[in-house]
């Protein structure tokens, strides 16, 4: 066992060193601070593909970190495994008196977090969690007599009246980097060594906000072939970037961003708040509906080829980059569980595979919004047409043409299902379902 008694940062979902609260709090707490990132093998054993694009992201920006730290003279220490069993290790090879970290508010995170407090605790080690993910966390916007909000709007209402520039203030970590351990520099476990490939990938988006993107937010946010929304959903998901500078920009100048900013912690909120939305329909009525799950046709709309040019092409840019416009999930979504009659968890979960801003409270969230199963839903008789969402949104068809350049060709397929008739079952499937509820 290492002697000198230390402090250690558990890095997991803040993959950065500046503004950061959890590592503010620990540079500050009187001992030298090593940090911790552990690939916990119970996520990674669950991705199929090993080509996977947020692996190598992950990757590249702990060899950043570990630079960074290096210049400190210290360095990022990383772990491959279960994560109790990986806590057991470290604290038999280090002198540590306190773990620090930033909250998470998800399911399994939640359970891991219960866990390794425990594990700690037997050895006398505290675990500090902090608010860093979020500007309010779980129950700190909440109706006045004290439940959960569960409609958007009003959230936000509340959301922005409790907002003042302590909530926006940045915890200036780096002015405290003199407290990082000395020690030799580690290397970070590579891909290979974890299973994993290692391969170009040119899509990662930008971390720089631009100015005018947001000034002009509210005038292109709804046109995929715009580049006319942040693409900030990736970092803020890592923790690249602090949402408290993302916020002070919104603040700045857009309302209307602010508000998707609020969309994410609302749902972030809801995940916390009712957990068993993971795999549950918010309204349980929901639940009974009867989904056709026909294979084919759950193949045919994730490889971009049920026949509708907008469907299509945002199921191939999402193949191809990880990435799809909002305007373009609620229409993939809607289409998918809607006109194909396909469970929403079937399409939360392929989006799960593929996105790389994917983070299960918005993920879900905007899955049970499409499906109408969510808590401030699209009702369930608003069914997107999406030739008429092309002509609106799309109107040059550049976006259609950029990912399914065939489309207006002999060899693009006809629809795989006609919209009157999909909208006509959809109503019949939906409306029995809910009866009890509705009639
Ligand atoms: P901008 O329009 O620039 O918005 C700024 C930020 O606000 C986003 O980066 C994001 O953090 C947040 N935001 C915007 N819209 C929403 C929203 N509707 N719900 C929650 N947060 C929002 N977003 C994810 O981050 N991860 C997901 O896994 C995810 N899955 C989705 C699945 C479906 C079916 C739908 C309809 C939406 C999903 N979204 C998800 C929300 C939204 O589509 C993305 O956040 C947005 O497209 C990211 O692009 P952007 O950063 O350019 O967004």
């Amino acid at each position: 066992m290492n002697k000198e008694a230390i402090n250690l940062f558990w890095i997991r979902r803040d993959l950065r060193l500046e503004d950061n609260t959890g590592l503010h709090h620990a540079l500050q707490a009187g001992l030298p601070v090593m940090l911790v990132f552990i690939f916990d093998s119970e996520i990674l054993d669950k991705i199929r593909n090993k080509k996977d694009a947020r692996m190598l992201f992950i990757q590249q920006e702990l060899m950043r970190l570990n630079d960074e730290l290096k210049t400190h003279g210290s360095t990022l220490k990383t772990y491959h495994g279960k994560p109790a069993i990986i806590w057991e290790e470290i604290t038999s090879s280090y002198n540590v008196k306190n773990v620090f970290s930033n909250s998470d508010y998800e399911p399994y995170a939640r359970q891991r977090d219960g866990q390794i407090h425990e594990v700690l605790k037997k050895k006398n080690i505290s675990f500090h969690t902090f608010k860093d993910h979020v500007i309010f966390e779980k129950d700190e916007v909440m109706k006045d007599e004290g439940s959960p909000y569960t409609v958007h709007t009003a959230y936000s209402k509340k959301w922005k009246a409790r907002l003042n520039t302590f909530n926006l203030k940045s915890h200036s970590s780096e002015d405290h980097f003199s407290s990082f351990l000395r020690c030799d520099p580690c290397a970070i476990h590579s891909l290979e060594n974890l299973g994993f490939e290692n391969f170009e990938f040119p899509y990662f988006p930008d971390k720089q906000v631009r100015k005018e993107m947001i000034e002009n937010y509210h005038n292109t946010r709804d046109f995929p072939f715009i580049e006319g929304t942040s693409r900030i959903s990736m970092h803020l998901r890592f923790g690249t970037v602090s949402i408290r500078t993302i916020c002070r920009q919104a603040l700045q100048s857009s309302e209307k961003w602010l508000n998707e900013l609020i969309w994410r912690e609302f749902y972030q909120m809801i995940i916390y708040q009712f957990p068993a939305t993971e795999k549950k329909s918010f309204k349980p009525a929901y639940d009974r509906i009867e989904w056709q799950n026909d294979e084919e046709n759950f193949s045919l709309w994730c490889s971009g080829k049920t026949g509708y040019p907008l469907v299509d092409a945002g199921m191939r840019e999402l193949n191809e980059t990880g990435f799809m416009h909002n305007r373009v999930r609620m229409v993939v979504a809607s289409f998918l569980t809607k006109h194909l009659l396909i469970d929403w968890r079937w399409g939360e979960a392929y989006f799960a595979e593929k996105l790389l801003d994917y983070e299960l409270a918005s993920n879900v969230g905007g899955w049970q919004w499409a499906s109408g199963s969510g808590c401030d839903a699209a009702p369930y008789f608003r069914i997107f047409n999406p030739e008429s969402q092309m002509n609106k949104f799309d109107a040059s068809k550049n976006y259609v043409r950029k990912w399914v350049p065939e489309f207006d060709g002999a060899s693009y397929p006809a629809p795989i299902i006609d919209h009157k008739l999909a909208r006509e079952r959809c109503l019949k499937k939906y409306k029995e379902a809910l009866s009890a509820q509705f009639f």
